[in-house]
């Protein structure tokens, strides 16, 4: 038995005006064939795939196709998504023949030529093993999931959970369902309803009690306890993405059920309809959620929410409205900030430990939302931000955000990496020498996923209401692509949606 495996990894932000290209996967990692499997053996779904199939009694041969990982950011160039294609086609055909594919898609990738990158590669793959391989999928539920993905894979498999702490999981719960498919012969249904809203992803906090978000994924996974439930999950999909077939769904695997699938599915979508409300949270302006750290909180630390600088949903990730504010005031412990400038981390590398960075700062990647910051600091410490990343988002999984550099004026420590990446993660502070849990306050460039770090030890958290690529009011931006009507942008009637 041969079962072939591969990942694409790169959720799109259509707001960030800077495009991702080969050069961005390149950089982050690309494996093809053995490569793969030996050193992704133990990361992220790739890794949940190799040690699931590896204690499989049938001792099935692994094979690698290609992993294409880029880290989320704007619309992958039509030349970037024709690549990605020959790359996934030609690993194919290198594996071929084989008795199943497994593929770790992430979702929400976006190209110039083509708004809907997975269920094109799903359709290219369908197209190249024919109709009776078994093709089985894992997605982020921020994926954008359409009428070709379903059409194309025989199964899709979603995170339960956000912040994403189950990403290995899922990767074992896909191949566990290949298993009962080649293996205990079930043949699966798959059964979706795509609902007509997109939710803030700030308060979609799968882990806390008191959001909507707990309810359903339990929901979700008792579902999928269930007898002849091979799959159950809600894709809440991202917000930032302006394209044709943006929207909710929940998608149900049944073992040839087909009345059960639709039945289940459409229980759940009802209440996720019915509850869209919950989704929506509270924000505080960029002033007062400043002031309020400054005051409220002397002995604690607080985390400011920039999620529409959010690196993790795809923002530029150099923002000043944050910073602009922050170096307002007297902090008597360090205040802690990040910015993506590799030009800046260039020229802070020619000063020198000590040197004074004359500004400005930030404001070119996000040239829409944000302007530079007229700011002269000095330069604290030169590093290079290279950790591994566990918990929200991965397991095990390398990251490099290149040389990186510390400026400081007065207690305001600004974290400058050339490239973008998980500015949220206490591990890229700590790479720079700095302890984030000491500080006074933290700006988490993250709109939910920060949590699962900073929760447990934060006083409080905010989540500010900055302009920028990602922001939590999405729907008072202005998008041109997306179908209508769709809420929260119009509102539509509780009883116009049939389940
Ligand atoms: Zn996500």
């Amino acid at each position: 038995m041969r079962i072939a495996i591969g990942q694409l990894w790169q959720e799109t932000n259509t707001f960030n005006p800077t495009p991702t290209t080969r050069q961005d996967f390149e950089e982050f990692g690309v494996l093809r064939g053995r490569d793969l499997i030996e050193q992704m053996a133990d990361t992220n779904e790739l890794g949940g795939f190799i040690q699931s199939l590896r204690a499989w009694p049938e001792k099935p041969e692994i094979v690698g196709l290609v992993r294409l990982p880029a880290w989320p950011s704007g619309a992958a160039t039509a030349a970037t998504f024709d690549w990605i294609r020959d790359e996934v086609l030609g690993s194919l055909d290198l594996a071929a023949p084989c008795d199943a594919v497994l593929l770790a898609l992430h979702g929400a990738m976006v190209s110039e030529s083509e708004p809907d990158v997975e269920g094109a590669i799903l359709e290219a793959v369908r197209q190249k093993v024919g109709p009776e391989v078994p093709i089985v999928a894992t997605l982020d539920l921020h994926t954008n999931i359409t009428e070709k993905m379903v059409r194309c894979a025989s199964a899709l498999v979603l995170y339960h959970t956000a912040p994403h702490i189950d990403v290995f999981e899922t990767g074992q719960r896909g191949a566990a369902l290949l298993r009962r498919i080649l293996v205990d012969g079930v043949r699966p249904h798959m059964a979706w309803r795509k609902l007509p809203m997109v939710v803030p992803a700030e308060r979609a906090n799968t882990q806390d009690p008191a959001s909507v978000s707990f309810a359903l994924r339990e929901m979700l996974q008792q579902l999928e306890r269930q007898p002849g439930i091979l799959a159950a999950g809600l894709a809440t999909v991202q917000p930032w993405l302006d394209i044709p077939e943006l929207g909710s769904a929940v998608v149900v695997v049944t073992d040839g059920d087909v009345a059960r699938a639709q039945s289940e599915c459409d229980k759940v979508a009802r209440q996720v309809w019915k509850r869209r409300r919950d989704y929506l949270g509270d924000l505080v302006s960029v002033s007062d959620a400043v002031r309020i750290a400054f005051e409220r909180h002397p002995e604690g630390l607080i985390v400011l929410s920039d999620c529409a600088d959010a690196t993790t949903s795809g923002s530029p990730g150099d923002s000043t409205w944050l910073l602009a504010e922050l170096v307002k005031y007297d902090w008597q412990r360090p205040a802690l900030v990040t910015l993506v400038s590799p030009e800046v981390v260039a020229e802070a590398q020619k000063l020198g430990v000590g040197g004074t960075h004359p500004g400005p700062l930030g404001g070119v990647r996000d040239h829409r939302f944000s302007k530079p910051l007229a700011l002269a600091t000095q330069v604290e410490r030169l590093f290079d931000a290279r950790f591994v990343l566990s918990g929200h988002l991965a397991k095990n999984l390398p990251i490099d955000m290149g040389p990186s550099v510390v400026l400081r004026h007065g207690m305001v420590r600004i974290v400058v990496t050339s490239r973008s990446g998980p500015h949220f993660a206490p591990l890229l502070f700590e790479t720079a020498g700095i302890d984030p849990f000491t500080a006074s306050v933290v700006v988490a460039k993250s709109p939910c996923g920060f949590r699962a770090s900073y929760a447990p030890r934060a006083r409080e958290i905010l989540v500010v209401n900055a302009p920028g690529c990602a922001p939590p009011d999405f729907w008072k931006y202005e998008f041109e692509k997306i179908p209508r009507p769709l809420w929260p942008w119009d509102e539509i009637a509780e009883d116009a949606i049939m389940l």
